[in-house]
């Protein structure tokens, strides 16, 4: 995780030969910097793949897509909400969320998620048996969302807001009730419920994500969510807005 929350996304996801950012949200000179803190390079990189036109995930995708030649990976529908602030990119490809696609020998599935945007994805990762999935920006858990986080080894999960933090907090009412819709964020109740659902022995690594700064606490987070997994052998962490996470290798 090179940064995760409202002021910037991206994940890198790697099998050694193939590396991809899952968005890049952060400025592109932030962006260089995070990679070069876990000794990656940004050269390295052979995609990026985006979830949705928020510009919390997408802020440094045009600049790196230029600067490395870096192909974009994007559907239509944010494509045409993101163009603007995405400038000319050298080479865009469009997937259609529902349908696989391939990055070298990744096997990459993305799925549709209930958000306020135009098409936003999930994605699912595969490689030789092993899987991640990604689910961020995630408005509620809807049935789909659910198959597709099941049987992964990793999981990437939204836990934005604590109900009560959001409930008190100095959020105004609209902006409350945007959170808590079914096209806002996951609170760390729905993550909790939803891998209580989903783990299974497989399940290695539950990284929490998008945690919001103003109504969560990486304590309230972690402490609701591990609930869900008592008994499974699961590497809880919290991913972190101002630097990047440990790697982690499976
Ligand atoms: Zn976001
Ligand atoms: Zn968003």
């Amino acid at each position: 995780m090179l940064a995760s929350g409202s002021k910037g996304n991206a994940i890198f996801v790697s099998d050694g030969i193939t590396s991809i950012l899952f968005d890049a949200g952060l400025s592109g000179k932030e962006m260089e910097r995070r990679l070069t803190s876990r000794k990656l390079s940004p050269a390295c990189i052979n995609a990026i793949v985006v979830s949705h036109e928020h510009s919390d995930h997408i802020q440094g995708v045009g600049v790196l897509a230029r600067r490395y030649k870096i192909p974009v990976y994007i559907n239509h529908q944010t494509y045409q909400a993101a163009k603007n602030s995405l400038g000319a990119i050298p080479d865009s490809i469009h997937f259609i969320c529902g349908n696989d696609f391939s990055i070298g020998d990744l096997l990459i599935h993305p799925f549709s998620i209930s958000h306020d945007a135009n098409d936003p994805a999930g994605f699912t990762v595969k490689k030789n048996g092993a899987k991640l999935g990604i689910a961020t920006d995630v408005g509620i858990v809807t049935s789909m969302v659910r198959e597709h986080l099941k049987g992964c080894d990793i999981i990437i999960l939204e836990a934005n807001h604590d109900i009560q933090m959001l409930a008190q907090g100095p959020y105004p009412w609209p902006l409350k009730q945007r959170v808590k819709s079914r096209s806002g964020h996951l609170s760390n109740e729905d993550a909790k419920a939803l891998l209580a659902d989903v783990k299974h022995e497989k399940l290695k690594h539950v990284i929490l994500a998008h945690l919001s700064e103003t109504n969560n606490t990486h304590e309230k987070a972690f402490s609701t969510v591990v609930e869900a997994l008592n008994g499974c052998e699961v590497n809880l962490i919290v991913a972190h807005q101002d630097s990047s996470s440990k790697i982690i290798w499976i």
